[in-house]
């Protein structure tokens, strides 16, 4: 048996992973490892048990490479020892770890608190999201017995955690006999190492497996890559639904597509595999105006559509948009407009707002195409080198210029009759003339140039 050594690169590793992870990953992961031997070239590290192996490469193989010797294919030339059971009583620790305060009998493992706006009330529904929330509504009425386990997956940000918590929060209120454990995948892993850290892990177990009715798993993707990790959740999931106890995962990607074992994907396919999509127009302004409305907000509509038009990805980025706008119209008393989005959410919207467009720039590229001079254009003369330029420009103004056609109208001095004579008159002649068309095509192109 060897006995742990002072290592500076080891201990700079520490201090510099300290300060990007919890304390809680700290004392349980990283705290418990002991360097046993190190050169230049290697070095030994003696982990309480192989999870702890595993998390530390999968999460630090950087900054380990960055510390610590690497050897030839880049990799960290670690050397890993897993403590000797007869050891495990009192290992040497050098760092202090983290004080655990659960008691012996209430034994209880991380479980999520529910979100108290996660409901099904506050869920807006539309095309795209319309199935899973049935779907969620179905098991929530039946645990066990219509759909199990449910799958639901889609983008980040589009609601899956907010379903899965309503699906909670529903059991809970209905029947209350159930008992309902929402866990995340990092917390369900945590778990299992402490219980093995405390020996507890038979406790673990029959917990999983006998005292829930109902399990919900948020985020399964990070089961990924954790080996040892997902042999157990696979078998405490068989448990449960042998038994007929319900389980709902979501993920980031269907079942097929995470790199996780053939016969965990075969598992999560058992079921119903429900996509949450993006959504669309109409549900994102009524997202906007349910949010806003929340908040006491008031949200003119063409300002929601505006929101919605520009952040359409993603209904968290919708929600911090409210917020933010929220505050803003607060501090400094203004009424939400257009032109305060613009300016607020400016970063956050997704495709800059298109440049409003002016009759003046619209004049200028005609004159430049059809060699003629502005001032021509706004003027009486009613030659035909004048005139069709002159129509041309009315045309473009009311097809890219969203004003009334009085406003365009009264721009060049013009009833808005004639605008409409001179829309309907280029509209007619572009059909037969080629040339036409392509000054056209031309004029909008530096327009926007
Ligand atoms: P995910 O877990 O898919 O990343 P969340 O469930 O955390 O997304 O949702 C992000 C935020 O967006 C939450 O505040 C949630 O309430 C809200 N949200 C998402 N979809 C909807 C919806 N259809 N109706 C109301 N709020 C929604
Ligand atoms: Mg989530």
């Amino acid at each position: 048996m060897r006995s742990p050594v002072t290592c500076d690169a080891w201990n700079q590793f520490l201090q510099y992973v300290k300060t990007r992870c919890s304390a809680t990953a700290f004392g349980n992961w990283l705290a418990p490892i002991n360097v046993i031997e190190f050169s230049s070239d290697s070095i030994t590290l003696e982990v309480p048990n192989i999870f702890v192996k595993e998390y530390v490469l999968s999460n630090y193989k950087k900054d380990l490479c960055a510390f610590l010797p690497v050897n030839t294919d880049g990799e960290p030339a670690i050397e890993f020892v897993i403590t000797a059971p007869a050891k495990a009583a009192a290992p040497a620790i050098s760092v202090p770890l983290v004080a655990k305060t659960e008691e012996e009998d209430g034994l209880t493992f991380n479980d999520v608190k529910l979100n108290q706006n996660y409901r099904f009330e506050t869920f807006i529904e539309g095309p795209t999201n319309q199935f899973v929330k049935s779907a969620a509504i179905g098991v929530a009425a039946r645990p066990g017995q219509s759909y199990n386990p449910l799958f639901i997956h889609g983008g980040v940000g589009l609601g899956k955690t907010h379903i899965l918590h309503s699906i909670g929060h529903h059991i809970m209120q209905n029947q209350k006999k159930l008992r309902v454990q929402c866990i995340t995948t990092e917390a369900f892993i945590n778990d299992l190492v402490d219980s093995l850290r405390n020996k507890s892990v038979d406790r673990m177990k029959r917990f999983y497996r006998s005292d829930v009715d109902v399990l919900l798993v948020d985020d399964i993707q990070f089961l990924q890559n954790r080996l040892n990790f997902e042999e157990e959740f696979c078998n405490t999931f068989e448990t449960l639904i042998n038994q007929n106890k319900q389980i709902v995962i979501t993920s980031d990607k269907p079942p097929a597509q995470l790199k996780l074992s053939e016969r965990m994907i075969a598992r999560m396919e058992w079921g119903l595999v429900a996509h949450v999509g993006i959504p669309e127009l109409e549900t994102r302004v009524a997202i906007i105006q349910h949010k806003a409305q929340q908040k006491g907000l008031k949200i003119p509509s063409n300002v929601a559509f505006f929101i919605a038009e520009h952040i359409y990805n993603n209904v968290r980025q919708l929600e911090g948009a409210i917020n933010r706008l929220s505050a803003h119209s607060r501090l400094l008393d203004l009424n939400i407009t257009e032109e305060l989005v613009e300016r607020t959410l400016k970063e956050m919207l997704q495709h800059a707002p298109k440049q409003k467009i002016s009759v003046e720039q619209i004049l200028k590229s005609v004159a430049a195409v059809f060699q003629v001079r502005i001032s021509d254009l706004k003027g009486a003369t009613r030659t035909k080198e004048v005139a069709l330029p002159r129509q041309v420009a009315m045309y473009l103004a009311c097809k890219l210029i969203k004003e009334s056609l009085q406003m365009i109208g009264a721009y060049f001095g013009r009833t808005h009759s004639t605008l409409l004579h001179a829309c309907k008159n280029i509209e007619k002649r572009v059909m037969n003339d080629e040339m036409l068309r392509r000054q056209i095509s031309m004029v909008e192109r530096n327009i926007h140039a």
